[in-house]
């Protein structure tokens, strides 16, 4: 193997850069040329590829976003396009390829694997719904952004004695509202993984305001349904003023932490070894702070399930 190249793919992450710079730097160490694919498969399938120097990623650990930018691409969905995505792999004389993207990412480098292409996937979304691996790329700093928001509206409920509600990402993973929420010491987190009750939210509110607490933060993933939604129904059972705050794509932006950085540069150099070591079709993850490869099937045929240990646990601490 000579030389490789690195896309991204997907939603944007914090920690990407830091990915795209570990996969440049290692592959230089260990003797390969590097490219870099701009926009994603939309890059790969135009052509629109560019030997990349160890200097070319000075500067980015820091940075959130993609300096490679991202796409999602419907054209690679098809065989057709997958196979011109190929062909522009061949004439740029590449050998390998490492996509960092979500689980959807994943499933388009799976079928380029199966086209003969090598490809290694690292996670990096902020969802942290990749089933095989305990943490993505993105994921903690997503977090962090939500506690530090939700930090400020606390600091206003308390001073105004209100509900608030507020809508975090997560379509189909609760995983950074049930973070978030533990970490802010929330009544009540709704997630998509586990059916709420505003029977017992209601509950949970009124024996909180009993013993005397008059102002509560309550967290639902978009993923359940509307904060409004939710908003409303406690209004109409208890006649309670709420206020809601939708954070939206605040969550997906801004410096990755130090944890990110530190797992994207892991995962971006696990990648290139894995290349070198001649695997053509896996995945690499962190498990018990371990950093390894899995097959993509293997990764792909679990299915994502949050901790749930965390949830029962948020809700003993928020009785
Ligand atoms: P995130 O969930 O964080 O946004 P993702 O990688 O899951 O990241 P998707 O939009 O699902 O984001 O996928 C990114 C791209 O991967 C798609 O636009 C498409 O080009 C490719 N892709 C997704 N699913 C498939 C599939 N089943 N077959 C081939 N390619 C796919």
């Amino acid at each position: 193997m000579k030389r490789i190249a690195v896309l991204t793919s997907g939603g944007d992450a914090p920690g990407m850069n830091a990915a795209i710079r570990a996969v440049v730097r290692s592959g230089y160490y260990h003797g390969l040329e590097v490219y870099g694919v701009y926009r994603g498969y939309t890059g790969l399938i135009q052509g629109d590829i560019e030997k990349m120097e160890l200097g070319t990623v000075g500067d980015i650990i820091h940075r959130g976003g993609t300096v490679l930018y991202s796409s999602r691409c419907e054209e690679f969905k098809t065989e057709a396009g997958r196979q011109k995505a190929v062909e522009q792999l061949k004439k740029h004389q590449i050998d390998g390829l490492v996509v960092i993207g979500g689980d959807g990412s994943f499933q388009g480098a799976k079928k380029l694997t199966a086209l003969g292409f090598p490809t290694i996937g690292v996670p990096g979304t902020i969802d942290n719904d990749i089933p095989a691996t305990d943490f993505t790329i993105g994921f903690d700093t997503a977090v962090n952004t939500v506690v530090e928001c939700i930090d400020k509206i606390r600091d206003t409920a308390t001073s105004h004695e209100r509900t608030y509600i507020v809508e975090v990402m997560g379509r189909d993973a609760g995983d950074i509202a049930l973070w978030a929420g533990l970490a802010d010491g929330a009544e009540s987190i709704l997630i998509p993984e586990a059916p709420y009750q505003i029977d017992e939210i209601v509950e949970r509110l009124q024996r909180s305001s009993e013993r005397g607490k008059k102002h509560s933060i309550i967290i639902v993933a978009e993923g359940v349904g509307s904060g409004l939604d939710v908003a409303d129904k406690i209004t109409d059972r208890l006649g309670w003023e709420t206020r809601v705050t939708v954070l939206g794509h605040v969550q997906r932006g801004g410096s990755p932490t130090a944890f990110d950085r530190v797992l994207a540069s892991r995962m971006g150099a696990k990648a290139v070894e894995l290349l070198l070591s001649g695997q053509r079709d896996m995945m690499v993850a962190i498990r018990n702070n371990d950093v390894i490869g899995i097959d993509f099937d293997e990764a792909l045929s679990q299915k994502h399930q949050p901790r749930m240990e965390l949830y029962d646990l948020a809700k003993i601490l928020s009785i």
